[in-house]
């Protein structure tokens, strides 16, 4: 299977979907990654002092730490202005998801939920360029959402507010526990987010929240059999 990730920003893969991402990765898919920031408007620790150009070279840096780290067969970090794409031309930007599936020919194609997640107006923005353009070819991927279940989303609450799955949109749970040290190696790469990281470890919530299984829901062409599902590639 060929997998093809798209996100808006640095640390997206490994605080999504990373131990997902490694499992395929190590069991022989093809799994790449397009990240279409550099996240120079990053606003956590040592982010606040450096001059943009300095973070964005710091978190390509760490990026690429983290697709090693996942075992990923390729990445591409675009340019794009960080914490801008809701301003971007959506024509553009889809003519950059439109390049990449041309050049990738995924069977999967994976972005984030609309809802964001943390609702990240990138985010959101990338995930509408995913669906606008995979509706728009004759022989599109499956588009595959990433996101977060509405109980985890409950437990999380009192640390971080996540827009989650609604009930019923969850079509894939991907059993990722064996995975979970690729995904914590990729975290730890984006040595700048890490405070994002510790927070959650101080609330003794870290390997709680992201070490388990990862949802997901197969958004096109919509998945409609009863149950849930263990494989992306069902
Ligand atoms: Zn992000």
């Amino acid at each position: 299977m060929n997998i093809l990730a798209i996100f808006a920003h640095p640390d997206d893969e490994a605080y999504g979907p990373g131990a997902t991402l490694a499992r395929y990765a190590l069991t022989g898919h093809r799994v790449s990654l397009v990240t279409l920031t550099r996240g120079e408007a990053g606003s956590l620790g040592i982010c606040k002092e450096l001059p943009a150009p300095e973070v964005a070279e710091m978190r390509s840096r760490e990026l690429h730490c983290a697709v090693k780290a996942l075992h990923l067969h390729s990445l591409k970090i675009y340019d794009l202005p960080d914490k801008g794409l809701q301003h971007y031309p959506e024509e553009k930007g889809m003519e950059i998801v439109r390049g990449e599936i041309a050049a990738h020919r995924p069977d999967i194609l994976l972005t984030f939920h609309p809802g964001g997640i943390s609702g990240h107006s990138d985010h959101i923005a990338v995930t509408r360029w995913c669906e606008k353009t995979v509706l728009s070819l004759d022989a599109p991927p499956r588009l595959f959402y990433y996101g977060v279940s509405p109980e985890m989303a409950e437990r999380i609450k009192p640390y971080r507010k996540i827009i989650p799955f609604e009930n019923g949109e969850i079509t894939h749970v991907i059993d990722a526990r064996e995975y979970f040290p690729y995904k914590l190696a990729a975290i730890q790469c984006h040595v700048s987010q890490l405070e994002f990281w510790e927070s959650f470890q101080k609330n003794g919530a870290g390997e709680h929240f992201f070490g388990g299984e990862e949802c997901f829901s197969r958004a096109l062409p919509r998945h409609h059999t009863n149950g849930v599902l263990k494989d992306l590639a069902l």
